[in-house]
C-alpha cells in the first residue's frame, strides 16, 4: 500500500488542474489515469482533434435507444488520456453568462454566483490580448485567437450580422449575444489541454506521482471515511494506494458516478439489486444528467476549399511541415473556429449557438456527407430534458445503463426548430451565398413545415460533448455534493468534474470545469 496526502482520480480537465494546485501547495499527489499518456501528435496538432475520436485516447458511451430522439441511441465520445476532455475537444473557450452562476447559486449552491466565480476563471486564465475585468493574464490556461481564419468561418460572422447578429470580439465579455470568432485553449498554434499546461507546470515535482493506464475500480473506505482507492493495469495486476487526507473524484460526469455506485453511495434499491453493499443511501447519484445537443445545417460550397478536404498527398506534407516547423497554417485550425450566440425565444439572455465548422462533418453516428461545404451547428444552451446514468451490472467493466433523455422535453424540440431556422437564414444571407451553391441538409423539402423540420430534428440531433450533472452539488439533503464539493453522507471524499452541476451551462463546458477544478482546490488549501 502506498501513502499519498490526496489520490486525485481521473487525470482529465479537471483533475490536472487541481492535480497542479495541490502540488504546488507541497502535498504529495497521486494522479491515477485510465488512459494512455497524450502524446499522440494529433492531440496536439489543434486541427487533428477528429482522429482522436475513436482512437484508444478516447472512449465512447452508448445511451439506451431514444424514444424522443427517434428511437436512436445517443454517442458521447469523452477523452481518455491525460488532459481528458481538453485533450480530445474543439477548444473553444466559453465560460458560460453570469445569469448561469446566479442560477447556479439560486439553485442552493451558495458561494457559487457569477462575482464568487469570476476571480476562479480569471485566476486559472492566461489570455494573449484582454485583461481588465473579465480576463486573466497570469494563470496557467493559455486562451489564444487562432492563427488561421478560413474562408468560410469569415463568410459565416459576416453573414450572421447581415441576420441580425452583430459582430462580438470577446464571447466571454459582458455581453454573449453576437457572432464573432471563439477565442481558444491554444499557445503557440498548439493545443493547450490542462495535461501541458497545469499538469506539465509540476510533472517534474518530487511530491507528484503521475500514473497512466490505471482504471480505478472502487473506494477504499475506513467506516463512511474514503481512505484510498483501488485499480487495476492493463496486464490485470490489482493495486490499492492510501490517501491520508482525501480522495478527489475527477473522472468524468460518465465515469465519476459509477466508481461511486460501485463503491456503495447510490441509490439503496439499485444497489442493492446489483449485489452490493450500500455505505450511503445517495439518490441522486447518476441522475439529472444533462448535455447540450445541436443539429447540423449543410450548404455545400462553390469551390473544393472546406478545411478538411485539403490534407492529402502534397498538401498534407506541405500543412505538417508548416506546423512543425512554424506552428503556423491551417493545421493551427481549431476548425471550430467561429460561431455566435442568439437570442431566439424573445428573451434577452442566447438560448442557442452557433458551432460552425468550414468542412461537412460527420459524427459517431454518421459517415460525412461526400464533398465540400460548411455545417453551422444550433445548439440550445440550456436544454429541459434529463436523463440518468445507473449500473447495468456490479461487474466493472461493464458499461454503465445510459439514458441520455435527448429531446424528451418539447421546449428543446422547439428550441432546436427556432435555432435551424436561423442557422438557415444565416446560410441564405448575402456573405455565405457567394461561396454557397446549394442547402443540404435539412433538404429543401423541410421548408415546407415545421411538422417536417422536427421531424429532421429529431432523427438528426447530436451531442456537442457536453454531458453534465450527474453528481449534483446543492444545499439540500439530497444533493451528491455540498458546495465545498464534498460528498454528502461520507468523509474523506470530494468531486470536482462536469459531474457537479447543477444545471449545464450557457456554453462549453471545458473552462467552467477548470474554474471548478480551481475553487475545489481553493476548498482545500485554504480549510
Ligand atoms: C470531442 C469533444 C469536444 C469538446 N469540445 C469542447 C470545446 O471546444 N470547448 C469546451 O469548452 N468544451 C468542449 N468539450 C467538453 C469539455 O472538454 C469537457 O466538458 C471537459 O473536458 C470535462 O472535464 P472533466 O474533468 O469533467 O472530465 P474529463 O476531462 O473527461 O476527465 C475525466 C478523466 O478521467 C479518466 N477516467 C475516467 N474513469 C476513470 C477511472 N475509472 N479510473 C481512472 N481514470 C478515469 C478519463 O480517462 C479522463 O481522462 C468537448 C468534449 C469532447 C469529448
Amino acid at each position: 500500500m502506498q501513502h499519498y496526502d490526496y489520490i486525485v482520480v481521473g487525470g482529465g480537465s479537471a483533475g490536472c488542474t487541481i492535480t497542479c494546485r495541490l502540488v504546488e501547495a507541497g502535498k504529495r499527489v497521486l494522479l491515477l489515469e485510465d488512459g494512455p499518456p497524450d502524446n499522440s501528435p494529433f492531440i496536439h496538432m489543434p486541427a487533428t482533434f477528429i482522429k482522436v475520436i475513436g482512437s484508444e485516447r478516447s472512449v465512447i458511451y452508448h445511451s439506451e435507444p431514444q424514444a424522443s430522439a427517434a428511437g436512436r441511441r445517443m454517442h458521447v465520445p469523452q477523452g481518455r488520456t491525460l488532459g481528458g476532455g481538453s485533450s480530445i475537444n474543439a477548444m473553444v473557450y466559453i465560460r458560460g453568462t453570469a445569469a448561469d452562476y446566479d442560477d447556479w447559486a439560486a439553485q442552493g449552491c451558495t458561494g457559487w454566483g457569477w462575482e464568487q466565480v469570476l476571480p476562479a476563471f480569471k485566476k486559472a486564465e492566461n489570455h494573449m490580448r484582454l485583461s481588465g475585468p473579465y480576463h486573466g493574464t497570469e494563470g496557467p490556461l493559455r486562451v489564444s485567437d487562432t492563427r488561421y481564419r478560413h474562408p468560410l468561418s469569415l463568410a459565416f460572422v459576416k453573414a450572421a450580422q447581415e441576420c441580425g447578429l452583430p459582430y462580438n470580439d470577446d464571447f466571454n465579455g459582458p455581453v454573449q449575444q453576437g457572432s464573432g470568432f471563439f477565442h481558444t485553449t491554444t499557445f503557440n498554434g498548439q493545443r493547450g489541454s490542462t495535461a501541458a499546461t497545469y499538469l506539465a507546470a509540476v510533472r517534474q515535482r518530487d511530491n507528484l506521482q503521475v500514473r497512466t493506464g490505471c482504471y480505478v475500480e472502487k473506494l477504499l473506505w475506513q467506516g463512511r471515511r474514503a481512505v484510498g482507492v483501488a485499480w487495476r493495469t492493463a496486464d490485470g495486476q490489482h493495486h490499492q494506494a492510501h490517501a491520508g487526507a482525501e480522495v478527489i473524484l475527477c473522472a468524468g460526469a460518465l465515469s465519476t458516478p459509477k466508481i461511486l455506485l460501485l463503491s456503495g453511495v447510490g441509490p439503496a434499491a439499485q444497489l442493492r439489486e446489483q449485489g452490493i453493499e450500500v455505505l450511503h443511501d445517495a439518490p441522486e447519484v447518476g441522475q439529472n444528467y444533462q448535455d447540450h445537443l445541436e443539429v447540423s445545417v449543410y450548404g455545400r460550397c462553390r469551390e473544393p476549399i472546406s478545411l478538411l478536404g485539403q490534407e492529402r498527398g502534397f498538401k498534407a506534407l506541405r500543412n505538417g511541415l508548416q506546423w512543425q516547423l512554424l506552428r503556423s497554417g491551417l493545421l493551427t485550425s481549431n476548425v471550430v473556429e467561429s460561431g455566435g450566440f442568439a437570442c431566439t425565444d424573445g428573451g434577452s439572455r442566447p438560448d442557442i449557438q452557433f458551432h460552425v465548422l468550414p468542412v461537412l462533418v460527420g459524427d459517431v453516428e454518421r459517415e460525412p456527407l461526400p464533398g465540400h461545404g460548411i455545417s453551422i451547428n444550433p445548439c440550445l444552451l440550456r436544454p429541459k430534458s434529463r436523463g440518468s446514468v445507473s449500473l447495468a451490472s456490479a461487474d466493472v467493466r461493464a458499461p454503465l445503463r445510459f439514458v441520455s433523455g435527448a429531446l424528451s422535453h418539447e421546449d428543446d424540440v422547439a428550441g432546436l426548430l427556432r435555432g435551424v431556422k436561423l442557422a438557415r437564414r444565416i446560410l441564405r444571407a448575402a456573405s455565405l451565398q457567394q461561396v454557397i451553391s446549394e442547402e443540404l441538409l435539412p433538404s429543401p423539402a423541410t421548408q415546407a413545415s415545421d411538422a417536417l423540420l422536427i421531424e429532421h430534428i429529431r432523427s438528426h440531433a447530436k451531442t456537442v460533448y457536453h454531458p453534465v450533472g450527474t453528481c449534483r452539488m446543492g444545499s439540500d439533503a439530497a444533493a451528491v455534493v455540498n458546495p465545498r464539493l464534498q460528498v454528502n453522507g461520507v468523509e474523506g471524499l470530494r468531486i470536482c468534474d462536469a459531474s457537479i452541476m447543477p444545471s449545464i451551462i450557457s456554453g462549453n463546458t471545458n473552462a467552467p470545469v477548470i474554474m471548478i477544478a480551481e475553487r475545489c482546490a481553493d476548498f482545500i488549501l485554504q480549510a
